[in-house]
């Protein structure tokens, strides 16, 4: 009999990692599976950051670091915020946390009560949808178009509010979309709030420095924002590091201290030598990680181009990050090697089955006419596993 509470009966599996883990799955039968599903560099860790790490266990940091992060990790996140997003945190607005899920988690169970709406606009990612209903909050999905480069407009966001809403979440660059909203385009959404006082915005900008176009811009860079915004960042991707789990958030200093006192009831805090090596990670250059930025913006083209000699399928091109989320629907309702394709849950199996590559289907992002793909894989296998794909549904 199932004893398991609601909550996490009423969970769903994570389909990114669902995914990575069905893949290893079909490898260790022998299958030779490209894996396209999962957002993780394929590079190592720049040698300068474990080098930091390897001297933190020779000086034996060991012991339980304060809750909410080193005093000098938070600085050079300060000092990190300044150089890169001209934001002016003080430290009591810094929280380091086990990665940027879990400020996100954080952040959504100490600011949620049951039945506040949090705004998402479609595609969100993966797990923003489920970390809102762990936490009694009520996601309330923005469609958006491809021809709008999956942005919500000022106007679909009034459209959405309501006297529940409690928070938008979004991320820019964004996963899975690679979309990447300009100063102009949040300053709309941000006039917008203008009106609403009461509504929070959690600003996902893990992906930040993979951003092919530039300029990036952060919403609390607002001064009408700033009280009002969560900036949540990590160093899983840009610096490689999506095993050491260390994100953090900058916030007002009263959402800061309560996912502090939350962290201290549940992690204690994030481990300690991850936490001095992302000091050295953050306080570097962004030029030491501009080779890994000049890759992935080799293979999105290398991607989108053969992606867009496939009939059928339709791309925008991302901006950012290292994900395409191609429109897959001219395919619904079709019946390729035997299996009828209903929805991209379907394509994507079928992508699975027939063509040996990992992808994951946009239900998972609140797209239910995409898949995405990552293209965090060498272009050897972007290569094979797109002219795999074109052969299964030619
Ligand atoms: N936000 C986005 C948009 C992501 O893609 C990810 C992927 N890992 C995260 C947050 C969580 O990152 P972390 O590894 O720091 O938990
Ligand atoms: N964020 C990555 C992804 O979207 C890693 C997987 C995960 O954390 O869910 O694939």
């Amino acid at each position: 009999m199932n004893q398991l509470s609601d909550r996490i009966n009423n969970l769903s599996t994570s389909a990114t990692l669902a995914m990575a883990a069905k893949a290893r799955e079909l490898r260790a039968e022998g299958k030779d599976i490209i894996g396209l599903s999962l957002g993780e560099p394929d590079f190592n860790t720049p040698d300068f950051i474990k080098d930091a790490a390897i001297e933190a266990i020779n000086q034996n940091y060991n012991s339980y670091s304060p809750v909410d992060g080193y005093v000098e990790l938070k600085q050079a996140i300060i000092t990190k915020f300044k150089r890169d997003n001209n934001l002016n945190y003080s430290p009591s607005q810094i929280v380091v946390s086990t990665g940027a899920k879990q400020s996100l988690y954080n952040v959504a169970s100490v600011m949620l009560n049951d039945g506040d709406e949090v705004i998402l606009p479609c595609p969100y990612w993966v797990s923003y949808n489920d970390i809102v209903k762990l936490n009694g909050g009520v996601p309330v999905e923005v469609q958006t178009s491809i021809e709008n480069d999956f942005k919500m407009t000022a106007d679909q966001l009034e459209a959405a509010i309501t006297p529940k809403t409690k928070m938008i979440w979004y991320s820019s660059p964004c996963n899975p979309s690679g979309s990447v909203y300009s100063r102009e385009e949040l300053r709309a959404l941000a006039d917008v709030l203008k009106k609403h006082p009461n509504i929070y915005v959690v600003s996902d900008e893990i992906y930040e420095h993979i951003n092919f176009k530039g300029g990036h811009f952060s919403m609390a860079e607002f001064e009408d924002m700033f009280n009002r915004t969560v900036t949540v960042n990590g160093v899983s991707k840009a610096f490689a590091m999506t095993g050491w789990r260390i994100g953090y958030i900058g916030a007002p200093d009263w959402i800061a201290r309560a996912c502090n006192k939350m962290q201290g009831q549940v992690t204690s805090g994030a481990n300690c030598i991850a936490q001095r090596a992302v000091i050295t990670a953050l306080e570097a250059s962004p030029d030491k990680i501009k080779f890994m930025v000049d890759e992935f913006k080799e293979r999105r083209q290398l991607i989108l181009g053969l992606l867009n000699e496939i009939d059928g399928i339709k791309t925008n091109e991302p901006e950012g990050a290292f994900y395409v989320f191609p429109n897959v629907a001219s395919y619904f309702g079709k019946t390729i090697k035997g299996k009828k394709i209903n929805n991209a849950t379907d394509f994507s199996l079928l992508l699975l089955e027939e063509a040996l590559v990992a992808t994951v289907t946009g239900e998972a992002f609140g797209n239910p006419e995409c898949i995405r793909l990552s293209y965090a894989a060498s272009q050897d296998n972007i290569i094979e596993a797109i002219k795999r794909i074109k052969i299964a549904l030619s």
